[in-house]
């Protein structure tokens, strides 16, 4: 599938004369980011959740996880499979207008780099992918396995062991946690 077909879907959803996002035209200066992109954006839509993504085949695979991901080792948190995003995505944040697909303050919570342990897209394409995050945040391994459901979406994003302690920052949904990016809260966002 190319790039353009994969993003058909978020295309679809969005009105990009209302809303701030980046459509897929935009293309992001690729030297600013390491690659390929990991990347989780705080989002408080109707119901606040944490935006999972990961550069694969040329976007990011995006999956909403409500909880955010626990750094307990073997705790599975659920991720749901949304659409591919662009990669100019990654630079996103800001408050989709209300009323909008995904309305609400999106902020970068956490984002850098991953490594997968084999190929990317054939681990995607068999719904089990091995792969060590290189975040300011989250780091070290983890894994994604899809569930067999009905749904064909739903996935658990899940701690693996790592070889060294490695100091880690979970999510706090409860919490005012800043941007990595622009220092920013979601509240700084509503004012
Ligand atoms: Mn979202």
């Amino acid at each position: 599938m190319s790039g353009a077909k994969k993003l058909q879907e978020y295309a679809n959803k969005r009105d990009f004369s209302i809303t701030p996002e980046p459509s897929e035209q935009e293309k992001i200066n690729q030297e600013t980011l390491p690659r390929p992109i990991y990347l989780i954006q705080k989002h408080q839509a109707s119901h606040l959740h944490y935006d999972f993504r990961l550069e694969i085949d040329g976007v990011l695979k995006s999956w909403s996880v409500p909880k955010g991901p626990s750094i307990d080792i073997g705790k599975k948190r659920l991720a749901v499979e949304t659409e591919d995003h662009p990669i100019e995505y990654a630079k996103f944040e800001g408050v989709i207008p209300p009323y909008n697909y995904g309305g609400g303050e999106v902020i970068i919570w956490d984002r850098g780099s991953w490594q997968c342990d084999g190929d990317a897209s054939e681990q995607y394409r068999k719904g089990s992918i091995s792969f060590e995050i290189k975040g300011e945040r989250l780091k070290g391994h983890w894994r994604l396995i899809k569930m067999k459901d009905p749904s064909n979406r739903n996935w658990l994003l899940i701690k693996s062991h790592d070889k060294e302690k490695l100091k880690l920052i979970e999510p706090d949904p409860s919490g005012d946690e800043t941007s990595v990016v622009s220092g920013k809260t979601l509240n700084d966002l509503k004012r």
